[in-house]
C-alpha cells in the first residue's frame, strides 16, 4: 500500500520504518528538507518531500503531529487527496480530535498507537516502537467497516494490538493510566519540594527505585504534560477528582489506625496490578 506520513518525529518515523520493512510504500511530508534528507538516508521514506502534492496517489495518511496541528494539517492537504483515500492520526486524545476532523474527511478515523519514548523529533524514531503494543482506532458511526479492517491489518503488521472503541471511552480510559498517573507524579515531586532544605537534601540522597519509578512521568516532557491536560481537561478532572476522594479515604484509615482495612486495600491492589499491564503501555 502506500502510505503517507505527515510528520516525521517520534511516532511517524518510527512508523515509517516499521511499514517499509513490511512492504508498504512510504511517502514521507515534513516541513524541513533536512528532515525529508535524513528520513530517506534512515529509510523511513521512500520519497520524502516538504510539498502535501506529494501525497496525491497515497491510499492511507498518517497524520503524525503534535495535536494541535492535527486538524490545520488534514484542511491543507484534502485539495491533494483522492476522495477514497483514508485519513487516521496518532493523537494520544482522540475526542476532541475526532470531533475536529470527522467534518474535515468523512474518511477519517481516529487512531492512538499507545507506545512512545521520552524522546522526539525524526532522530528518535525507532524500529519495532509498536510491538506488543495496543493500537486503539475510534471510528464513528458513518466509518466504513473495510476502512476500520484496513486499519487494524496496519495496527497487526506493526506487531501491535489492533483495539475499536469509541473516542470518549478511549479519552476515558487513558485519563486513568497516562493522565492522571503524570499529574499524581508531578505532584509527588512538587509536595517533596516543600520539605525544609536539610530534610529535603537528605530524602533527594536516600531516594532509590521506588522514588524513581513514582516520580517518572511526572518529571517528563511539560509540554506533553500540558497537552493531556488541555485536550482531555474533562476526563482528567473526572479522574483527579476521584483520586482525591480516594486519597482521602486512605488518609482516613491512616487517621484512624484501621490497619486490617489498609492491609486489606493494599492486598486488593497487589492482585489488581497485573491486570493493568498485560500489554505493554508508553
Ligand atoms: P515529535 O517527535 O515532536 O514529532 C512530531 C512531528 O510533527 C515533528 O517532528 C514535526 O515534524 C511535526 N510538527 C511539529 N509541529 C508541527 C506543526 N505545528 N505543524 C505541523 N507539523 C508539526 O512528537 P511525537 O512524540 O512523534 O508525537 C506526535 C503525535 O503522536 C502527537 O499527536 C502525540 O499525541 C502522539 N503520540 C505520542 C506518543 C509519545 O509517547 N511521544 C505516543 C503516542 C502518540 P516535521 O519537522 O517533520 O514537520
Amino acid at each position: 500500500m502506500k502510505i503517507g506520513l505527515v510528520g516525521l518525529g517520534l511516532i511517524g518515523g518510527s512508523l515509517g520504518l516499521d511499514l517499509r520493512s513490511q512492504g508498504h510504500s512510504i511517502v514521507g511530508i515534513s516541513r524541513q528538507e533536512s528532515t525529508c534528507k535524513t528520513a530517506l538516508r534512515k529509510g523511513i521514506a521512500d520519497q520524502a518531500s516538504t510539498s502535501f502534492e506529494a501525497l496525491s496517489e497515497v491510499e492511507l495518511v498518517i497524520i503524525c503531529t503534535p495535536i494541535a496541528a492535527i486538524a490545520p494539517t488534514i484542511k491543507q492537504i484534502v485539495p491533494y487527496l483522492n476522495s477514497d483515500t483514508i485519513i487516521t492520526d496518532v493523537g494520544s486524545v482522540k475526542q476532541p480530535v475526532v470531533k475536529e476532523c470527522k467534518p474535515l474527511w468523512s474518511n477519517f478515523i481516529g487512531g492512538h498507537p499507545m507506545a512512545g519514548t521520552a524522546e522526539s523529533g525524526i532522530d528518535a524514531a525507532l524500529p519495532n516502537l509498536f510491538t506488543g503494543a495496543a493500537y486503539v482506532f475510534t471510528p464513528t458511526p458513518e466509518s466504513k467497516s473495510e476502512h476500520v479492517e484496513k486499519l487494524k491489518a496496519i495496527a497487526l503488521q506493526l506487531n501491535a494490538i489492533p483495539y475499536v472503541c469509541d473516542a470518549k471511552v478511549h479519552d476515558r480510559a487513558v485519563s486513568w493510566i497516562s493522565h492522571l498517573p503524570v499529574m499524581v507524579s508531578a505532584s509527588l515531586i512538587q509536595v517533596c519540594l516543600q520539605e525544609e532544605p536539610d530534610t529535603l537534601q537528605l530524602a533527594q540522597i536516600l531516594a532509590s527505585s521506588g522514588f524513581r519509578d513514582t516520580s517518572r512521568v511526572g518529571g517528563g516532557n511539560p509540554e506533553l504534560g500540558v497537552m493531556m491536560a488541555k485536550y482531555n481537561r474533562e476526563e482528567l478532572l473526572r479522574s483527579l477528582y476521584n483520586y482525591r476522594d480516594n486519597l482521602d479515604g486512605i488518609i482516613d484509615l491512616i487517621e484512624g489506625e484501621q490497619w486490617q482495612d489498609l492491609e486489606e486495600m493494599l492486598k486488593i491492589n497487589g492482585e489488581a496490578r497485573p491486570k493493568f499491564l498485560f500489554v505493554r503501555n508508553s
